[in-house]
C-alpha cells in the first residue's frame, strides 16, 4: 500500500484543517499556504484519482461536485468569482498525487502559478 497522502489524512483527521465545506464525498479547507486573499483546496475524499485527467475520465460527476463545490465557497468566503486551478504533473507545480483543485480568489500573489 502507498503511504496516504497529506490530503487523506486531512480526510481522515489526523493533521487538523480549516474545514469549509464538506460533502460525503468531498472535503474543501482553507491552504496552509494561501496565494490569494482567499485560498481553499477542494479534495474527493477517495485517493482514487491521482489528478485531473483522471478524474475526469474516471468520473465526471464527481468533477462537476468539485466546480460546484468551489462556486459555493466562493459565494460564501468571497465575492463569488474565482479561479480554479488543477496543477497537473510535477512540471507544473503538483506537490500532492490525489486530485485536488485550488480555489482562488481576489489578487494573486506575484510569480505564483498556484
Ligand atoms: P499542489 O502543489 O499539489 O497543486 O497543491 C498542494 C497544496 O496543498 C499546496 O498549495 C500546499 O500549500 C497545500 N498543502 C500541503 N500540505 C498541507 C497541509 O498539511 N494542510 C493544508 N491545509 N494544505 C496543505
Amino acid at each position: 500500500m502507498a503511504e496516504p497522502t497529506v490530503f487523506e489524512r486531512i480526510v481522515a483527521r489526523e493533521i487538523p484543517a480549516e474545514i469549509v465545506l464538506e460533502t460525503d464525498r468531498i472535503i474543501a479547507f482553507t491552504d496552509i499556504a494561501p496565494q490569494a486573499p482567499m485560498h481553499v483546496v477542494v479534495v474527493p475524499k477517495s485517493p482514487q484519482y491521482r489528478d485531473v485527467v483522471e478524474l475526469a475520465a474516471g468520473d465526471p460527476h464527481l468533477m462537476a461536485e468539485m466546480v460546484q463545490a468551489a462556486q459555493a465557497i466562493a459565494r460564501e468566503r468571497a465575492e463569488g468569482d474565482f479561479r480554479l486551478v488543477f496543477n497537473t504533473g510535477e512540471l507544473a507545480g503538483q506537490t500532492v498525487f490525489h486530485v485536488h483543485a485550488h480555489v482562488l480568489a481576489g489578487a494573486l500573489r506575484e510569480g505564483s502559478l498556484a
